[in-house]
């Protein structure tokens, strides 16, 4: 009996491993194809300044508006971006346009400091990434120090060397660098001084359980003194509530990004609301 089971257990596993590699596939020709027809948007989610609620700068968040399923995230299609190699001319688009964008609202006579760009560790493996990102600059007329780029822990330890000769070389165009979703990859703390990021971005697993979580808040506690010993900036993702906000600005935190104070958006409604700051 067992062994029958087991055998209906090894077919049908199969038949939904095969499932599973078909949708992957064709997830993946149809994310070629969104490249090529235009699907891909971007939305920008706006980071403030804790103290003087200033704007500091932009997120950039892909988007893919399928024609027929509808508006797909990140989530479901940068892994598979990632694992196909896709990732690298869409990361390369992503730059180009986020670039283009910020150059366009410089030029309506806006004010923002920055774009934050993500990049992943296959682009950031790839050595004409930082003629990529130099072309992206000079295409827009941008500044580097209008350019961040944010990267996760595990993308600087891949390759430790090579990461760090890239971002040596994307420093010296004045770009800067974050740390994305700090405190939950694989990292060791000698890194964040070899790597001497900018800005430290504290996970949003850090802050949805904030004040009342006194683990929670201890390990955000010491990012932020660790920071601020180290001479970075810090910034909370996933900033949901007034309470988080209080806690995090009395913890000495620098920067806010989160739901309370700005959805993702696009270009056009960040415009409308750097307008107002002007007028
Ligand atoms: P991330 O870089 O950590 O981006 C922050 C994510 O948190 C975004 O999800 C954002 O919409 C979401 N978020 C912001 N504030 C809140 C909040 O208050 N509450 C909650 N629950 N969520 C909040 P999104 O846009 O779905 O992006 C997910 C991830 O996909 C990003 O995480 C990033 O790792 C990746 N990603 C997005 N765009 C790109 C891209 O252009 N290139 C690459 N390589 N990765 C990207
Ligand atoms: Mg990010
Ligand atoms: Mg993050
Ligand atoms: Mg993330």
């Amino acid at each position: 009996h067992a062994k029958a089971h087991g055998r209906n257990t090894f077919r049908f596993y199969t038949r939904e491993m095969n499932t599973q590699v078909a949708d992957r596939l064709q997830l993946e020709n149809r994310l070629r194809r969104a490249l090529e027809q235009d699907e891909l948007f971007l939305l920008f989610q706006p980071q403030y300044d804790i103290h003087s609620q200033a704007l500091i700068g932009c997120e950039v968040l892909l988007r893919w508006q399928d024609p027929v399923e509808g508006l797909i995230m990140p989530g479901r299609f940068i892994p598979i971006a990632e694992d196909s190699g896709l990732i690298v001319p869409l990361g390369r688009w992503v730059m180009r346009e986020a670039c283009l964008q910020m150059a366009r609202w410089q030029a309506q006579g806006l004010q923002l400091p920055k774009i934050a760009v993500n990049v992943s560790a296959r682009q950031l493996a790839r050595l004409d990434f930082t003629d990529e990102v130099r072309d992206a600059l000079q295409e827009s007329g941008l500044p580097g120090h209008c350019l961040e780029i944010e990267v996760t822990e595990s993308t600087l330890m891949e390759d430790a060397d090579l990461a760090s000769r890239q971002l040596a070389i994307l420093k010296a165009m004045g770009v800067r660098l974050s740390v994305d979703d700090f405190g939950t990859g694989y990292s060791s703390l000698a890194y964040l001084k070899r790597f001497a990021p900018d800005t430290i971005k504290i996970d949003r697993s850090f802050v949805c359980d904030l004040p009342g979580d006194s683990e929670d808040a201890a390990i955000v506690s010491a990012i932020i003194h660790l920071a601020r010993a180290l001479g970075m900036s810090t910034l909370a993702e996933g900033v949901e509530t007034v309470e988080q906000r209080d806690f995090l600005r009395q913890l000495g935190c620098g920067g806010l990004q989160g739901y309370l104070l700005g959805k993702p958006q696009d270009a056009s409604a960040i415009a409308r609301q750097l307008g107002e700051l002007v007028s």
